[in-house]
């Protein structure tokens, strides 16, 4: 028996949108990324791995060249602890009275922002290993450089009583994805003045890391020890320099035709009429399962081969399609993204469509859709998941 095609495993089951991550697509960007990064890399895997399956990324990219796993909460770290991956884990983005205690019951190091959420950590996750974030210039997490040498000091102070480890200090970039931006310049030179006082306070932090995707691919400089990237693992590259691939697809049958005559209105505010008498096809996704309603009128999905508009609203859980004259069949399948390989619209074309950016679209996917984890284009379906 020959292993179905990743197009086959997109098939959906009778009736179902369904959403197929490609793992080889991972595994492909992970080893593109890792011969990039100069350091170490991090795979952050945060928002479910970007709406693709955080433990099916997590466990693709760690085998493909990351040697750790970020995510934001440390509810998320504990989901993959418990899903059994064991590399080093990093959560940075908890209140102050966070669940500490899941940190040491589950050897996760934290970001840490100031110090109250310092002390929180060496009260409740004793001998933690904390990286501490420095604001590099977005104004939005890390501690403001005016804040930065009393939370050095009060790391070290702690660190010499044995109650916390520092292991990493780090920072991130507002405008990496404009590689010429002053900005980035600007933010790089205050993260190495962060991390020469925190050297010059007594802290040796083994750990320093600023880049995400686009600086991965674009600036060498912002490297250090080591890369954060996330939305490159599932293919998109915020820099638009480097060709990843796109670990997602996501697809459709048609399950009902009609044909309507000249100035039928489709839809919720009869926002489209037909210009001519067409065969006009039913989809059963919506916004409900993450398509942008803001992209009614503009989107497109492919069925036979050929592109074919999106008319009407997108409504929560029905989208409608304009067949023209082609003699498409109820359970005929419509790609509605993908890597583009066959012409069919992509992740990137659909943010275009609702003047948003691919993450917002791959993110924002519902629970609804049926899912299914290829092992690799070729290769057969690892898992269908509901
Ligand atoms: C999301 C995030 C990343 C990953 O960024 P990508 O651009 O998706 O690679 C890295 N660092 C921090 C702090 C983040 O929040």
């Amino acid at each position: 028996m020959t292993a179905p095609t990743l197009a086959a495993v997109a098939r959906p089951r009778a009736g179902a949108a369904t959403l197929t991550v490609d793992l080889g697509a991972v595994a492909a960007n992970t080893r593109l990324l890792a011969g990039r990064a100069t350091g170490e890399l991090m795979a952050v895997v945060k928002a479910d791995g970007f709406g693709h399956g955080a433990v099916d990324v997590a466990r693709a990219a760690l085998a493909a060249g990351a040697t750790r796993l970020g995510v934001t909460s440390l509810a998320e770290a504990v989901a993959l602890r418990e899903a059994g991956c064991t590399a080093p884990v990093l959560s940075w983005l908890n209140p102050p009275d966070g669940d500490y205690s899941a940190a040491a019951a589950y050897d996760i190091e934290v970001g840490v922002p100031s110090r109250q959420h310092l002390h929180a950590v060496a009260q409740l996750a004793p001998g933690a290993r904390v990286h501490l974030m420095l604001d590099t210039g977005m104004a939005r997490e890390g501690a403001a450089p005016a804040n930065w040498p009393e939370l050095c000091r009060a790391a070290r102070f702690l660190e010499r009583q044995g109650r916390i480890r520092v292991v990493g200090v780090m920072g991130h970039l507002s405008c990496a994805d404009r590689p010429a931006d002053p900005s980035n310049a600007a933010a790089r030179a205050r993260f190495a003045w962060g991390v020469r006082l925190a050297r010059a306070a007594g802290l040796r932090p083994r750990d320093r890391h600023l880049a995400a995707t686009a600086a991965t691919l674009t600036d060498p400089q912002s490297h250090h020890t080591m890369s954060r990237v996330g939305a490159g693992l599932v293919g998109i590259d915020p820099s638009g320099t480097t060709r990843l691939r796109p670990a997602m697809t996501l697809t459709a049958p048609v399950i009902e035709t009609r044909q309507v005559r000249a100035g039928t209105p489709v839809g919720y505010g009869a926002s489209w009429s037909a210009p001519r008498a067409t065969t006009l096809g039913l989809l059963p996704l919506g916004y409900a399962d993450g398509l942008p309603r803001h992209a009614s009128g503009r989107a497109e999905v492919l069925i036979r081969g050929r592109r074919r508009p999106v008319v009407g609203q997108i409504s929560m859980d029905m989208t409608v399609i304009d067949l023209g004259d082609e003699p498409v069949h109820p359970g005929e399948v419509a790609t509605v993204f993908g890597p583009g390989d066959a012409g069919e619209p992509t992740a990137a074309e659909w943010a275009a469509w609702a003047a948003t950016i691919e993450h917002d679209i791959v993110t924002g996917l519902g629970q609804r859709l049926h899912r299914r984890v290829a092992a690799a284009a070729g290769r057969p379906v690892l898992r269908s998941l509901r």
